[in-house]
C-alpha cells in the first residue's frame, strides 16, 4: 500500500534515524500506510508533531549483562529495554532472551506493543526488553546467574506503576521466578505487580500461561464465524512448539480442529491424524528437546522433516507462533494455492508484507498479530488487578475475561475496518483503532 504524501517524510525521518533497523522500519510502515485514512478524517491528528511522537520511543536503556557459564569463564551479553510509550499507563511488554535480538527487534516489538496494548482497552503503556543472550544449552545455574545479572540492571527502571515487563521468546516461568527473586533482593520489596508470568503460588495469574495461544484462537474462531464457518473439523498449522504455539495447539482441538504441523527452529513434524499435545508438551516443556523427538517417540503416521518449511503442509488455517518475518511470499503462495481461509498471527509481525498482501488480495481472512495475540498482554493486565487487589481469580473466571477481551478486539477491528472504508481489513481496523486510542490519551496529555 502507498503511504499518504503527508506521512512519507515521518517514515524517511524513521529510517534516517533508525538505520539499519529494517524490522522497526518495517513494523512502523505497515502502521503509517493504514493512517492516510485517519489523518483524511481527522487532519488534527497530524498537529503537535503528535505521528512523529508516537514512532519516538520515550526512552531506550541498552546495558551489559556479564555473567560466569559452568566453566568458570565470564561471559558477556547485551541487554535491551525500550519504553516506548506510556500515554495509557505503565510500559508492558515481553522481554526477549534470543541470539538474534539487537536494538532493532526491541524497538519493532516496543512499538507494536504500544498499538497492541491501546487495543485491549486496559491502562497500559508499550514497552519491550530483551538479550542477546542464547538460553539453549545453558544449565539451569547459567539460566540463574543470566537472569539475575540482567535484572542486576533492570531493577532500576522497573516498577509497578513505571514499567512492568512479562515473558516472550525464551523466556518463561522460570526465568520470571529468577528475575522476580533478584527484583525482591534488591529492592527489599515484595511487589508483585512488577512483573507478570509469575508461576501461581507467588501471585501470577490462572490462565496467564495459555492465554497468547488461547486468544489468538479465539480472534481466529470469531472472525470464521464472521463467515458462518468456525475451527471444527478444520486442518491447522501452528508454527512453532514454545508457549503461544502449545496453547494455541490446546483451543484449537478444544473448538474441534486438527493440528496437522508444528515446527522448531530445526525443522517440523506432520501428523495427519492429529498432534498429540500431551506428547508435545512432555518434549518441550519438560524434557526442554527438540520437536523431532515427537517423530522418534509417536513412531507411525508422524514424520519430521528437517529444515523444511511448516508451511508446505496443506491446511484451512495457519497460525504462524514462532518469530517474525517466519512466513514469507513464497509460503503465501504455496497457502493458498493449498486452499487456506484464515492465517491468525499468534507471534508478533511473522508474516512479511507480501505475504500479508498476498492473504488479503486472495480474500483469506487475516488477522494480524498486534490484535491476533493481545489476549497475553490482557491478561498480564488482570495479573497486575489481582495483585493490586491481593486476589487470585478461578480459571474459569480469567479465561472468561479473555475471551470476552478477545472478541472486543475483534470487533474494534472490524467495526473500525468499516468506519475506515475497508470492511474485512483487519490490519487497517487494528492499525487505526489502537492509534487513535493512543493519540487521543498524548492530545490530552499535552507536548510530552
Ligand atoms: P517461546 O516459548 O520461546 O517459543 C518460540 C518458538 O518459536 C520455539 O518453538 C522456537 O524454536 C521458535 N522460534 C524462535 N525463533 C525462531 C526462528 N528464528 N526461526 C524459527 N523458529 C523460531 O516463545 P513464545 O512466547 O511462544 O513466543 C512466540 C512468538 O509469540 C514471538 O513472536 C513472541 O513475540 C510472540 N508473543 C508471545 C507472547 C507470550 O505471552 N509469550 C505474547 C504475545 C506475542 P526453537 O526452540 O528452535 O528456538
Amino acid at each position: 500500500m502507498k503511504i499518504d504524501e503527508k506521512l512519507q517524510p515521518i517514515l524517511d525521518e524513521v529510517i534516517r534515524r533508525n538505520a539499519g533497523e529494517v524490522e522497526f522500519h518495517q513494523a512502523v510502515r505497515e502502521v503509517l500506510e493504514s493512517l492516510g485514512r485517519v489523518v483524511a478524517k481527522h487532519p488534527s491528528y497530524a498537529d503537535n508533531a503528535l505521528i512523529e511522537r508516537i514512532c519516538e520511543p520515550e526512552r531506550q536503556i541498552i546495558f551489559r549483562v556479564p555473567w560466569t557459564d559452568d566453566r568458570g569463564q565470564v561471559r558477556i551479553n547485551r541487554g535491551f529495554r525500550v519504553q516506548f510509550n506510556s500515554a495509557l499507563g505503565p510500559y508492558k511488554g515481553g522481554i526477549r532472551f534470543h541470539p538474534s535480538v539487537n536494538a532493532g527487534i526491541i524497538k519493532f516489538l516496543g512499538f507494536e506493543q504500544t498499538f497492541k496494548n491501546a487495543l485491549t482497552g486496559m491502562p497500559i503503556g508499550g514497552g519491550k526488553g530483551g538479550s542477546d543472550f542464547n538460553p539453549r544449552g545453558c544449565s539451569d545455574g547459567e539460566i540463574m546467574r543470566f537472569c539475575q545479572s540482567f535484572m542486576t540492571e533492570l531493577h532500576r527502571h522497573i516498577g509497578e506503576y513505571t514499567d512492568v515487563p512479562a515473558g516472550d521468546i525464551g523466556v518463561g516461568g522460570r526465568e520470571i521466578g529468577y528475575m522476580f527473586g533478584q527484583y525482591k533482593r534488591l529492592t527489599n520489596r515484595y511487589e508483585a505487580g512488577v512483573l507478570t508470568g509469575k508461576a501461581l503460588f507467588y501471585g501470577g495469574s490462572r490462565a496467564r500461561r495459555e492465554a497468547t495461544g488461547y486468544g489468538a484462537t479465539y480472534f481466529v474462531q470469531r472472525m470464521l464465524e464472521t463467515r458462518g464457518d468456525g475451527f471444527a473439523g478444520k486442518k491447522v498449522i501452528v508454527s512453532g512448539s514454545g508457549n503461544v504455539a502449545i496453547y494455541t495447539m490446546e483451543k484449537v482441538i478444544q473448538f474441534g480442529g486438527v493440528v496437522v504441523a508444528c515446527s522448531d527452529s530445526n525443522g517440523y513434524v506432520v501428523d495427519e491424524s492429529g498432534v498429540d499435545l500431551d506428547l508435545v508438551k512432555e518434549i518441550k516443556e519438560v524434557r526442554r528437546e527438540r520437536i523431532s523427538e515427537y517423530a522418534r517417540l509417536k513412531g507411525a503416521g508422524s514424520h519430521y522433516i528437517p529444515g523444511g518449511c511448516v508451511w508446505d503442509t496443506p491446511a484451512d488455517v495457519a497460525m504462524p507462533s514462532a518469530t517474525q518475518n517466519e512466513l514469507t511470499g513464497k509460503d503465501a503462495r504455496t497457502l493458498i494455492k493449498n486452499g487456506v481461509i484464515a492465517v491468525g498471527e499468534g507471534a508478533n509481525m511473522p508474516s512479511t508484507p507480501d505475504a500479508v498482501r498476498l492473504f488479503q488480495e486472495a480474500g483469506v481472512l487475516f488477522a494480524p498479530g498486534k490484535a491476533a495475540n493481545a489476549g497475553g498482554v490482557a491478561t498480564s493486565a488482570l495479573e497486575m488487578q489481582q495483585n493490586a487487589s491481593r486476589d487470585s481469580w478461578t480459571f474459569e473466571q480469567t479465561e472468561r475475561r479473555l475471551a470476552r477481551i478477545m472478541s472486543d478486539i475483534h470487533d474494534q477491528c472490524a467495526g473500525t475496518a468499516e468506519e475506515y472504508g475497508a470492511p474485512g481489513d483487519y490490519v487497517l481496523g487494528a492499525n487505526v483503532a489502537g492509534f487513535v486510542r493512543v493519540a487521543e490519551a498524548m492530545n490530552a496529555l499535552g507536548v510530552i
